[in-house]
């Protein structure tokens, strides 16, 4: 049984907004030896790659996730379903898995642990969790931050 899921980007598959990966060896590791498994919450939720790049408006992952925020692109358009469709899909891969951690990337408006952007485009970060680590967390799923991992 595979202990965790972890961000596809992490391992190297090009699931990110433009097309590209952020390959760390150390989480490729883990899929070659069958401790973790890979998932794109935003691919699941049926955006294409490459997509537009989005943040949370209004507020964090939580916020989106009741209702009071929403996940926007960079050319306005709303997302926030993808991004939640996403998010359910996700807790169900973890759940077929049992899968009881998840490590997620870094700043991501779906997967960041930590910190995200704060939705103006401007690289500015707040502290907040993205849709997807929010949605895990809520649901017993123990997120792990890749930047802590890396250290
Ligand atoms: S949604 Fe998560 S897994 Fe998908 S590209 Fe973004 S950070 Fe990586």
């Amino acid at each position: 049984m595979s202990k965790y899921i972890i961000s596809a980007c992490l391992v190297g598959l090009n699931a990110r907004y433009d097309g590209n990966s952020n390959l760390v060896e150390v989480f490729s590791e883990m899929i070659k030896t069958g401790k973790a498994v890979p998932f794109c919450p935003e691919q699941a939720g049926g955006l294409s790659t490459p997509r537009q790049a989005s943040e949370i408006t209004g507020g964090v992952g939580d916020d989106v996730l009741n209702g009071k925020a929403k996940v926007i692109t960079d050319n306005g358009q709303d997302v926030t379903q993808n991004f939640l469709v996403g998010a359910k899909e996700t807790l169900k891969l973890a759940k077929l898995l049992g899968a009881k951690k998840a490590i997620l990337k870094s700043k991501s408006p779906s997967c960041g642990c930590k910190n995200i952007y704060d939705g103006t485009f401007s690289g500015k970060l707040i502290e907040g969790m993205g849709v997807t680590a929010a949605y895990l967390q809520k649901h017993g799923i123990d997120v792990i931050d890749s930047d802590e991992i890396k250290k």
